[in-house]
């Protein structure tokens, strides 16, 4: 069944190929039968010659014996170069099915550890195993071909020693199986560790963390974590080994004990004149060949039989797609052009890998072309009801109501088209400068002037223009000619990524954390006409570019706990101006001093 679905796997990658292995296949095991019935020829030559025969009967023999091995070393070689392209096709499909998947989840899949585990498996074993599913395969169909072929020839020189030989290697198959799904238990288990190991050897390695791995001086720290980790794996390894040396010796010594059975039962033939000595010369010889091919099939269906219970783990991610598409997706509605009020009504929102809900109750709502802000204490749900006003996550209670229709119904894809989201952290693609802000609407991505007027009001254009390559300057130092920007540069390039999106609403998450207080104070001051005609959130921790919103949420626990515009959230004398209060405080120096020195 397994093995069924590794085949449809290598069939739907590269079927041309696959024909064309087994056809040379088909013809290398012809030349290993003839081989086979033209040594039996070859002996009886060669006992004529010892009764005193010519030597020229050698002759026909001797040529087809040739050509037939030259034949057949030739088509190993041809097969052996195919079932590289072969599995570098099969590996690129697989893997191919794998993004396809990742790209097409649920952004809360990956909130969850058994997503990352078999995404990891399916990843991982998806650029190795489809390889040696090949070469399993291969092995497997080189091997029955070949023994099929030596197996007929045997059949003409004595039926029940062919029998002998075949049984001698039923347990060894039975010990390759038993050894692949021990294998495979143990390689599940390890996945959760390996994906830390990996996680710590991506920190030890990355740029991102180079700087505070250095300054912390946390290398030999984590690395000794790694260590710790990898010498798990091994010693796991290594138990993995012992059971697995276990069933190969009991499977081999069963088949030398039958082997040897069969030799004796050859001896014995010859010995009661049931067999020629040409026709025990060339059965001893096929019983090599068998051997050596019967091998193969043993070990060659060891490696598929290994390789297809991964693949059972890669079909069952890649099933699982349409579930993890179908999550996301609400009906297939989609939301209006623009939208003239779009509200939060009780909504609750829990992550998976939380107890706790993270939004309790959420109710807000923005209008048409307003400039809306959300602010709070850290954790108190501002970025997760952004992600949620801007189609990312559904509500767990409560609804997200688009001039009244309920969001549920539209389809998310549709919805995000119509927003904008600067994140918290966005991300620094290490494309160029182009590119970079192209992603924004990738669609519209050979709009230079688009492109270059959006850099333009996220005030980076001159960066890019004073550059030796201009808008085509790639960015990031990890590659090639790549040139590095500040935090505060990067930022704007994600803020002119926003403003490409030409999206009705955007949302920006702490668009000013790596900008100096004067570029803030601009983007703050001039963010209605920077926006002009759409509808903006924003979450800020500064009160002073908060106040000019037209109107602030204030969140508590996940609730939102105060609304209306900085005047009338002062006069409440609540949350907010408690905040405000204490903010402008430190600002003026008249808050209490955060360090005292006598
Ligand atoms: P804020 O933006 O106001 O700082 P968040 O919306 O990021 O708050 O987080 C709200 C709550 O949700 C916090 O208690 C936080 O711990 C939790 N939370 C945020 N992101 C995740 C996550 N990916 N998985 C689990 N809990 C999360």
């Amino acid at each position: 069944m397994l093995v069924a679905q590794a085949v449809r796997l290598v069939w739907a990658a590269a079927r041309r190929e696959l024909i064309l292995t087994l056809a040379l296949q088909v013809v290398s095991s012809l030349a290993l039968a003839i081989e086979v019935l033209v040594a039996r020829r070859l002996f009886s030559a060669f006992l004529q010659i010892g009764h005193g025969g010519s030597a020229g009967g050698v002759a026909f023999p001797l040529v087809a014996m040739t050509a037939a091995l030259a034949f057949g070393s030739f088509t190993s070689t041809a097969i052996n170069e195919l079932q590289r392209i072969l599995g570098e096709l099969v590996t690129k499909h697989a893997s191919g099915e794998v993004l396809d998947v990742a790209v097409a989840a649920d952004l809360l899949a990956f909130e969850t550890p058994s997503f990352h585990d078999r995404l990891q498996r399916a990843q991982m074993h998806g650029s190795t195993r489809p390889l040696q599913m090949v070469t399993g395969l291969v092995s497997v169909a080189r091997g029955l071909l070949s023994a099929a072929g030596v197996g007929a020839a045997l059949l003409f020189i004595q039926p029940l020693f062919l029998l002998l030989v075949v049984a001698a290697y039923v347990p060894v198959w039975f010990a390759a199986t038993r050894a692949s799904r021990v294998s495979y238990k143990r390689y599940v288990e390890m996945t959760e560790k390996d994906r830390r190991r990996l996680y710590l050897q991506g920190v030890l390695t990355r740029k991102e963390e180079a700087k505070e791995i250095r300054t912390f001086d946390l290398g030999g720290f984590f690395r000794s974590r790694w260590d710790d980790l990898y010498d798990w794996r091994i010693d796991q390894l290594r138990h993995l080994m012992r059971t697995r040396i276990k069933l190969g010796i009991a499977g081999s010594a069963i088949m030398s004990f039958l082997t040897a059975a069969a030799v004796a039962f050859l001896v014995w033939l010859v010995s009661s004149h049931r067999i020629s000595i040409a026709g025990a010369g060339a059965a001893a010889a096929a019983l090599m060949l068998l051997g050596g091919q019967l091998q193969s099939v043993a070990g060659g269906a060891a490696q598929l039989f290994d390789s297809s219970l991964f693949i059972g783990d890669f079909n069952s991610f890649v099933a699982s797609m349409p579930r993890m598409v179908a999550h996301s997706h609400g009906g297939g509605g989609t939301p209006p052009e623009r939208f003239r009020t779009l509200r939060a009504e009780e909504v609750y929102f829990t992550y998976p890998s939380n107890n706790a809900p993270s939004l309790r109750g959420a109710t807000m709502e923005i209008h048409e072309g307003e400039v809306v802000a959300l602010v709070g204490e850290n954790g108190s749900g501002k970025t997760t009801l952004a992600k949620v006003l801007a189609g990312l996550y559904r509500p767990g209670g409560g609804k997200v109501l688009w001039d009244g229709t309920d969001t549920a119904g539209f389809d998310p894809h549709l919805w995000r088209e119509k927003v904008a989201v600067l994140f918290q952290d966005y991300v620094r693609y290490l494309l160029s400068a182009k590119e970079n802000i192209g992603a924004g609407r990738w669609q519209r991505f050979s709009d230079q002037a688009g492109i270059e007027e959006a850099a333009t009001r996220a005030g980076v254009s001159e960066l890019f223009s004073t550059m030796p390559a201009g808008y085509d300057s790639l960015l990031g130092p990890e590659f090639l000619g790549g040139v590095d920007i500040s935090g505060g540069q990067w930022q704007r390039v994600a803020l002119a990524r926003a403003f490409f999106r030409d999206a009705p609403f955007i949302i920006l998450d702490e668009p000013t954390a790596s900008l100096d207080p004067r570029s803030e104070a601009e983007l703050f001051s001039n963010i209605r006409t920077l926006f002009q005609g759409r509808t903006t959130l924003f979450i800020s921790h500064r009160f002073s570019s908060v106040r000019s919103a037209d109107r602030i949420y204030v969140l508590s626990g996940g609730r939102v706990v105060e609304g209306g515009s900085h005047e009338e959230l002062m006069s409440l004398g609540g949350l907010y101006a408690e905040l405000f209060t204490l903010q402008a405080e430190a600002y003026l120096g008249g808050g209490r001093p955060i360090v005292t020195r006598d």
